[in-house]
């Protein structure tokens, strides 16, 4: 079992988010990924924070007619207090069985913070991570990613991983498993910039499925 874990906010989710999940299912051949909304984001202002209950709900309309791959898990919301990757790691390594082979998927801004996070060693020796970044536009841009996440994962994680150009990705000879940096195509959307446009009274078809543009309107959502 390859399984992966794509967290956020997902207020609400919109096509990025599932570009991402369905480029990481096939890039990976995974057998699901799991979109993981949280609780309450840690380092985000909750003022436009729609309740999680519709977080979730937009999730499940977003994937009905998607890849069959492609699941929700509310294992976070149901989790009291902070959320803590390594506690969605522990209990889905728990559900998936002790084969389950698991990727955790990430931006490159939250991979630049994992130093902080808690018991970062533990989650790079439990699982593999997925770098997505948001837009590599061309090579330069590819190959300032790369060397940012270089710099990043030899000063601040450990200095024993090496980098194998031909697949974008760090293996490390200690305890830590690989780390991929996954260039996506760019798709110019933003949770916020949905949220701005429903605010401004703009149309976001196109930004999030149709099933979520319906849902958004009919609960009277980010208004
Ligand atoms: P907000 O605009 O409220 O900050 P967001 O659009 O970044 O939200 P999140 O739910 O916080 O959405 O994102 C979850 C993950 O999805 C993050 O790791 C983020 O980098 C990634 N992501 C979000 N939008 C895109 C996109 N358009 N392309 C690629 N990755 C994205």
């Amino acid at each position: 079992m390859r399984a992966g874990i794509f967290g956020g906010t997902f207020n609400p989710i919109h096509s990025g988010h599932l570009m991402v999940a369905r480029k990481v299912l096939g890039h990976f051949n995974l057998d699901r990924l799991y979109l993981i909304p949280c609780r309450q984001p840690p380092h985000k202002s909750s003022a436009f924070l729609a309740p999680a209950e519709h977080r979730l709900q937009m999730i499940r309309l977003a994937i009905a007619h998607d890849d069959d791959r492609l699941m929700v898990s509310d294992i976070e919301i149901r989790r009291e207090g902070p959320s803590y990757t390594i506690d969605t790691i522990d209990q889905m390594a728990g559900r998936l069985g002790g084969g389950a082979e698991i990727f955790l998927v990430m931006g490159l801004d939250a991979f630049l913070e994992l130093h902080t996070w808690k018991d970062q060693r533990r989650i790079r020796s439990a699982v593999q991570v997925v770098v997505v970044t948001r837009r590599l536009d061309d090579e330069h841009a590819q190959d300032a990613s790369t060397d940012r996440m270089n710099a990043y994962i030899h000063g601040h994680l450990s200095p024993d991983y090496a980098f194998d150009a031909i697949h974008a990705s760090w293996h490390s000879t200690g305890l830590g498993r690989a780390i991929h940096l996954l260039s996506t195509d760019p798709v110019d959307v933003s949770s916020s910039q949905v949220r701005q446009r429903i605010q401004a009274g703009s149309a976001i078809a196109g930004l999030v499925p149709a099933a979520v543009c319906t849902y958004i309107e009919k609960k009277e959502l980010y208004r």
